[in-house]
C-alpha cells in the first residue's frame, strides 16, 4: 500500500476538510491533521452550536410570552417537545374540552 501523499492539510475545519475532499477529485492524495475535532470551529463551537442556542432561546422566549390558561410556568410541553424532537421523536397532543388531554411521545429505538 502506498502511503505517500501529495498534500498535508493542517486543521479539519471548513477550510481543511473541503481541501481534503477536493484533493482526490483533482487526482491528489491528501492527509489531514486535526488536533481537536474534525469540523473545526464552525461545526463544533461556532456557527451550528450558536445558531442552535439562538433557536432554543427564541422558542423559550415565545413560550414565556404566551399567556397560560392554567397555572404553571407553561414551558413544560415546549421543553419536552424540543428534547424529544432533538432525539428524532415526536410529541402528539389530543384534547377534548371538558374531558382532558392525551399527550403521546414517540421515540425511535436506539440504533434504528
Ligand atoms: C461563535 C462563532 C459563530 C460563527 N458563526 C458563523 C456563521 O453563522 N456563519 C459562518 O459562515 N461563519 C461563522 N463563524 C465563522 C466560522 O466558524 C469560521 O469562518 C470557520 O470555522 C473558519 O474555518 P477554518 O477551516 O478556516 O478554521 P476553523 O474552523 O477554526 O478550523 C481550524 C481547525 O484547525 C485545527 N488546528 C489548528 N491548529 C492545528 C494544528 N497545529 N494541528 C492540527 N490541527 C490544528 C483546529 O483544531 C480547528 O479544528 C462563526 C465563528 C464563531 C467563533
Amino acid at each position: 500500500m502506498d502511503h505517500k501523499k501529495d498534500i498535508a492539510i493542517i486543521g479539519g475545519g471548513p477550510g481543511g476538510y473541503l481541501a481534503a475532499l477536493r484533493a482526490p477529485q483533482l487526482g491528489r492524495k491528501a492527509v489531514l491533521f486535526e488536533e481537536d475535532r474534525v469540523g473545526g470551529t464552525c461545526m463544533n463551537y461556532g456557527c451550528i452550536p450558536t445558531k442552535y442556542l439562538l433557536h432554543q432561546t427564541k422558542i423559550l422566549k415565545e413560550v414565556r410570552e404566551t399567556k397560560t390558561v392554567v397555572g404553571g410556568a407553561g414551558i413544560g410541553l415546549a421543553v419536552t417537545k424540543a428534547i424529544v424532537e432533538a432525539h428524532g421523536g415526536t410529541v402528539g397532543a389530543a384534547s377534548e374540552p371538558g374531558r382532558g388531554s392525551v399527550f403521546t411521545i414517540t421515540l425511535p429505538r436506539p440504533g434504528a
